[in-house]
């Protein structure tokens, strides 16, 4: 569970039982700083004089806020929509995507107007009818260190229990889903898990929970009989690169309950970066030693636009390779989605 350094109510959130709840779990704590701001200037009450400070207490802090405008982004290909609830993350991932996507907003932020939010997802639904319409709540966060206080997976994942033709998703590194375990979920939610080798955790993904314990949150999710998925991701090669990742599914299969309901997804994604992802991962972690040299890989034009350095083709073929047979020969009941 995340507990913030200090937390700070934007203007109106404390109007919201979402809101009141979290003042009210945090009052208390002497640890935990409770700043009410009068203006929304979130920025200037975070400390830091450069990227390198800012980053490091931004992650310490906890925003309170309320979403005003309500449309939502597009989530292509995974789901039709964002759905706006929180963005921001506690981990400190050096490769991590949200640190060229939320930029100065890398705080863990959390919109109290639940309702609202609720309610524009159903107009949504209501649109595209007959359709399915898929909503991500992670496409800018990591949701799962709040929700033992903020409870807003668990009044969503309830929401979407009740909607024939609204599904939910999000993804994680992280383990608080014992307030997920025993509500109404009627399958409507997938929820993934994202694992990786004990080194890679080890050396670029500080601040977010082991191997073992993803594993263990994913087991109970599974029994919880929640649509569960596995992204493997970042692929990084390595000096043993295929002894860790094969453990890595060993040891995932291993564990797993006797019977599940739904097929496990499996999705694998090999390292890849843009150059102002580099050049903001060098400010953050100057002493990084994610590999990013620009001549072992191949610069590739992507869907939105931009090109990103990705592995050669040799080595994605070796990645597709190995990763399709180990899942395939491992693993009973799962669904492979992609390996890129
Ligand atoms: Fe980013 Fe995910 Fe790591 Fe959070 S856990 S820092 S969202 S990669």
């Amino acid at each position: 569970m995340f507990v913030p350094k200090r937390i700070l109510f934007e203007k109106n959130a404390l109007n919201y039982k979402m809101g009141k709840d979290i003042y009210d779990f945090f009052k208390e704590n002497k640890n935990v700083e409770i700043i009410n701001l009068s203006t929304n200037r979130v920025k200037e009450n975070i400390p830091g004089e450069n990227l390198y400070d800012f980053y490091r207490e931004s992650k310490k802090t906890l925003v309170v806020g309320v979403k005003k405008g309500m449309k939502f982004q597009s989530c292509k290909p995974s789901a039709h929509y964002q759905l706006p609830l929180i963005s921001g993350c506690i981990g400190q991932c050096q490769y991590c995507y949200l640190n060229t996507n939320l930029g100065h907003r890398s705080y863990m932020k959390l919109n109290v107007n639940i309702d609202d939010i609720l309610e524009q997802a159903q107009k949504y639904i209501d649109e595209r009818l007959p359709e399915e319409t898929i909503f991500e709540g992670s496409a800018t966060s990591d949701p799962i260190p709040v929700e033992p206080y903020s409870n807003s997976l668990k009044y969503t994942i309830e929401f979407f229990s009740k909607k024939e033709k609204g599904k939910f998703r999000f993804v994680t590194k992280y383990t608080d889903i014992d307030t997920l375990l025993t509500i109404q979920h009627g399958g409507h939610t997938d929820i993934r898990f994202t694992l990786n080798t004990n080194k890679v955790i080890k050396d670029y993904e500080s601040n977010t929970p082991s191997l073992n314990k993803r594993i263990e949150a994913s087991n109970k999710v599974i029994k919880a009989e929640y649509p569960t998925g596995f992204i493997i991701a970042p692929v990084f090669l390595y000096d043993n690169w295929k002894k860790d990742y094969k453990n890595l599914l060993l040891d995932l299969n291993n564990s797993l309950p006797k019977n599940i309901l739904h097929p496990l997804t499996f999705e694998v994604i090999s390292h890849r970066y843009t150059t102002r992802a580099k050049n903001i991962i060098l400010e953050a972690f100057p002493n990084t030693e994610l590999p990013m040299n620009n001549e072992d890989r191949t610069y590739k034009y992507g869907q939105f636009g931009y090109g990103k350095f990705v592995y050669n083709k040799q080595d994605i073929e070796e990645i597709k390779y190995f990763f399709s047979n180990e899942i395939e020969s491992i693993f009973h009941n799962k669904i492979i989605k992609y390996i890129i």
